[in-house]
């Protein structure tokens, strides 16, 4: 490897940025609150446009395509199966749109693909020997019913006041204030949940059998995102039990959720931005969590480098992390092998 002046593809066709992956300035010690408050408000930043957009999908999905609390204080099949209808809707739209748009009608082509290997069509690693139809499967078939559960015990929970805190007067201002505020802090759980359940994934007996489906996916696709061992995703969405612990209201839990689906797909899209318009690209893919998939053991987090850097796990796809790596893989194996 070498670090090229500008972002690159080699002969092999892998693609990587110019210089090193600049992670955002929370990920910076010491800490520089200018910076990240900057960061925080700014455009593009952690509050739009992004994050902005997927609250606004929650609010929606809330107010209009949940039934009203109240109905949901026993667990009936209509209401759970209309959950369940309108997560699997959600889901077909964002990962199979994602896929549509950059890969079966490939709109902006290969322009900031990871690697121009294509998805596995022959390959006993996968169910019917497909990749995209195996992550498919394993999306739609466990992915989806495990964090519909999840919602479902959620809204049951807040409708019996199991959840919530029910009863607990604590006047309009605090009780909008807190909601907003963990709204806010939504991402930032998600993230710091995800390194270390994805820390305990990696451990040799949870890989071997858990984990090891998920990375059967070294070529990336928006499908890769929840293609999980059904165990891996009640780890991965067990995030929303954060919320159960501390919101006020369901909504809270609902985004918390969503952030984990929406995560998933944008982190795995295999490209470094989604071109919207000729002149327009959202952050779509990670390339942080592309090294991931590539070399297995550096970049637990999924975007807060800051654990990875704690850790010494942190790659940011220069020469000098990547000797790092492989010094601390020999370390690690030859520890086990002694
Ligand atoms: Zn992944
Ligand atoms: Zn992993």
């Amino acid at each position: 490897m070498t670090d090229a002046p500008a972002s690159a593809r080699n002969e092999r066709g892998e693609w990587r940025p110019a210089g090193r992956i600049a992670p955002a300035p929370i990920n910076h010690w010491p800490p520089r609150p200018g910076a990240v408050l900057r960061w925080c408000v700014g455009f593009p930043g952690y509050l739009w446009p992004t994050n902005a957009f997927w609250l606004a999908v929650t609010l929606v999905t809330w107010t209009w395509l949940t039934p009203e609390l109240a109905a949901m204080q026993s667990l009936e099949l209509w209401w759970i199966a209309l959950l369940l209808g309108r997560n699997l809707a959600l889901t077909l739209l964002l990962f199979g749109g994602l896929h549509l748009t950059l890969y079966v009608f490939a709109w902006q082509g290969e322009a900031l693909r990871f690697t121009l290997k294509p998805f596995a069509t022959d390959s006993g690693r996968f169910r019917f020997r497909q990749q995209v139809r195996d992550n498919m499967f394993h999306a739609l078939v466990y992915g989806v019913p495990v964090f519909t559960g999840y919602e479902v015990l959620t809204y049951w929970g807040f409708a019996n006041g199991f959840l919530g805190y029910a009863g607990a007067d604590v006047g309009p201002v605090l009780f909008w204030g807190w909601c907003m505020a963990l709204l806010i802090l939504t991402p930032v759980v998600h993230s710091v949940h995800f390194y270390f359940a994805h820390r305990l994934l990696h451990t040799r007996a949870l890989y071997r059998t858990v984990h090891v489906l998920h990375h059967h996916n070294v070529e990336i696709g928006p499908w890769s995102g929840l293609a999980m061992h059904p165990v891996e995703h009640i780890l991965y969405f067990s995030t929303v039990v954060v919320q159960w612990l501390v919101a006020l209201h369901p909504v809270n839990a609902l985004f918390q959720i969503h952030i984990a689906i929406f995560n998933a797909a944008t982190a795995h899209t295999g490209f470094e931005k989604v071109k919207l318009g000729k002149h327009l690209a959202v952050e779509g893919g990670s390339y942080f969590h592309y090294l991931h998939h590539k070399y297995f053991e550096c970049n637990y987090g999924g975007s807060l480098a800051a654990l990875d850097k704690l850790f010494g796990t942190y790659h940011d796809g220069s020469d000098d992390a990547h000797t790092a790596m492989r010094r601390r893989q020999r370390a690690i194996h030859k520890t086990e092998a002694a």
